[in-house]
């Protein structure tokens, strides 16, 4: 497995639209398993491909806690196929934004269908922060993220320090 480099925004590639998968092989497998590595080393509970450059609708995703045995799920071209009315809100953070939180209301519980590691056909009835979760996973394959649901002004501000907070990691100590 290989750590890959997570991407920050703003990031345009963090923007696009990402493509179905058509084969699960031995490549594709290589990928999540890269990318479930990547999340566990930032760390973080869940990870759509884009989030490392690769434009398909890849999944990763474990919240057991940290002294549980770790339960990763993977989501090959996950659908939402049912949302409830019931909202909840939970303070969200996300990798490609280090250290920005905002509370972000959801649908409480969604159901999927999608495909899994080993290329089968299966649906999750999701609540709590898995539904959450989900959601905010799925919306990375669409190109949003979750500051999208702010204010136009608070949105700005945290892409303007993230800029700043770029130009930084990329200064050279010598
Ligand atoms: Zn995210």
């Amino acid at each position: 497995m290989t750590k890959r480099n997570i991407l920050i925004e703003p990031d345009p590639i963090l923007r696009k639209k990402s493509d179905p998968v058509e084969k699960v092989d031995k490549e594709l497998k290589k990928l999540m398993d890269d990318m479930l590595e990547t999340m566990y080393a930032a760390p973080g509970i869940g990870l759509a491909a884009v989030q490392i450059g690769i434009l398909k609708r890849l999944i990763v995703i474990d919240i057991s806690k940290e002294k549980e045995k770790k339960n990763p799920l993977f989501l090959i071209n996950p659908s939402i196929t049912f949302k409830s009315k019931k909202i909840s809100t939970y303070e969200e953070g996300c990798l490609s934004l280090p250290n920005y939180f905002a509370e972000i209301e959801r649908p409480a519980e969604c159901h999927i269908d999608y495909i899994n590691y080993d290329g089968k056909k299966k649906e999750l009835k999701a609540s709590g922060l898995l539904s959450t979760c989900i959601q905010h996973e799925i919306d990375h394959l669409n190109g949003i993220l979750f500051i999208d649901y702010l204010s136009k002004l608070k949105k700005d501000m945290i892409i303007k320090k993230l800029v700043k907070y770029k130009k930084e990691l990329n200064k050279v100590v010598l």
